[in-house]
């Protein structure tokens, strides 16, 4: 099966982690969205183990909070030892909010509000990436107000292509995120941020783009990133302790999705960042990396049931969900591919061609296209693999669907980690 805690039981149900999806679904309803606990504590310690091997004791990985957050992520994170990414008040209220120790917590955003930043440094934040003017004026004066000095990385563009889908593509010149090091203003922020008092320049961070397969582009950007820290070094006199590589190393969704090795790749990109370093005169900087979609992806899929499968003589069949876009945008958004199983039927013949789509009023609700899945009907479960990353974290209330739940499972058993909305909860704004 395409992830190891995929199997099928006696009955032709499929399983995850061990318990049978059929049950789970009759017992919390569907839509559903079901989470594996020990998988995310298990890519944990692959990046915690694989870090400190080869970057050495004082690396840190940090989870991409984005990915998926609720409460109960942010208390395995901590379980873990895991430093986290968080990209909004929202984010790290949550974090604040199960316990998470808060310098810990590295603030990212291309648009940080005021509000944010002074919300962010009352919680006790350890550190700040920015990337423009006026959030580095704003952190320097909420910092002073409150007699602190803040922390902060540098967000940059490295001027490198990923070659992954446009809308997750982070690391080219003209990207919204970072400042570009090719056309300078890179080292005048840089200049500007050492200027300013109440703010701690620890390093230098940059994120390329998401489903990255191989080391290479990790060894790309810390190539144009050391050769930076040495210009820096160069023309300012300051010297980066601190060098953030990002997060994107890539899931399988897919059948063809290519198997990766995170331990290997970690070891190859520290190889090269080795003899960089020592080619390049300057010690090895402490290295952060921001797994986000690797860590919760496969760890996660979402059940729902058919409502009605429709043939269009001559063309093609629709099996509707009751869910759809409201609860898994990234069809709508980036065509996403992912691999649809009837879970009742796990074992037999995928000879029916169709499309499965949401309940949603739009045609681009599309969980997936031209695939094949065993004959089913009304009734029937569908689960949707790999949906741990970007789906519950990217729900909305679009058509006014409630928002699915979160059950975990741990040991055979489950629990739920985040209640069903309700049609109360959907009004409670409303005047
Ligand atoms: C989204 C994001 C990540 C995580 O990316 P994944 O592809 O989920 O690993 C890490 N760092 C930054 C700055 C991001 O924007």
């Amino acid at each position: 099966m395409l992830h190891t805690n995929l199997d099928i039981n006696e009955k032709g149900h499929l399983t995850f982690a061990g318990v049978d999806t059929v049950e789970l679904a009759k017992e919390y309803k569907t839509p559903l969205y079901v989470l594996d606990e020990q998988r995310v504590r298990e890519k944990c310690r692959i990046y915690i183990d694989a870090m400190k091997k080869y970057f050495g004791e004082e690396s840190i990985p940090l989870y991409a909070s984005k990915a998926l957050s609720f409460k109960e992520m942010y208390k395995i994170m901590k379980d873990e030892g895991m430093s986290v990414d968080a990209v909004s008040g929202g984010e790290i209220y949550t974090a604040k909010e199960a316990g998470f120790p808060m310098e810990k917590v590295y603030f990212h955003g291309n648009n940080k509000t005021d509000e944010e930043i002074a919300f962010a440094m009352d919680c006790g934040l350890g550190c700040f990436m920015s990337d423009c003017r006026e959030e580095l004026q704003a952190i320097s004066r909420i910092a002073g107000e409150k007699g602190i000095t803040q922390k902060i990385i540098m967000r940059l563009t490295p001027g490198i292509d990923t070659h992954t889908y446009e809308a997750v593509r982070t690391g080219q010149v003209d990207s919204k995120f970072g400042v570009p090091i090719e056309t300078g203003q890179a080292i005048e922020l840089v200049e500007y941020a050492l200027s300013l008092p109440n703010i701690e320049l620890m390093g230098f961070h940059c994120h390329v783009g998401s489903q990255v397969f191989d080391g290479q582009s990790f060894c790309d950007s810390a190539d144009i990133m050391i050769d930076f820290i040495v210009l820096v070094k160069e023309k300012l006199g300051y010297e980066a302790k601190v060098l953030n590589l990002g997060g994107g190393y890539g899931v399988r969704y897919v059948e063809e999705d290519p198997v990766l090795d995170i331990e290997e790749s970690i070891k190859e990109v520290s190889e090269h960042i080795k003899n960089k370093c020592a080619k390049a005169k300057i010690d090895m900087p402490r290295i952060m990396m921001e797994p986000g979609r690797s860590i919760v992806a496969d760890a996660g899929i979402t059940l729902y049931s058919v409502g009605n499968v429709r043939t269009i003589k001559g063309y093609k069949s629709y099996v509707a969900v009751d869910g759809g876009m409201s609860d898994n945008p990234r069809f709508a958004l980036y065509g996403s591919l992912y691999s649809v199983l009837v879970a009742n039927k796990a074992n037999e013949k995928a000879d029916f061609k169709c499309d499965v789509v949401g309940k949603c009023c739009e045609s681009g609700d599309v969980i997936a296209e031209h695939i094949n899945l065993p004959h089913c009907e009304k009734g029937d479960y569908i689960a949707v693999l790999t949906t741990g990353a970007y789906n519950y974290s990217m729900a909305s209330n679009y058509n006014r669907i409630p928002r699915p739940p979160i059950v975990i499972l741990k040991d055979r058993k489950s629990r739920i980690g985040v209640k069903r909305e309700t049609y109360a909860d959907l009004v409670k704004n409303d005047i």
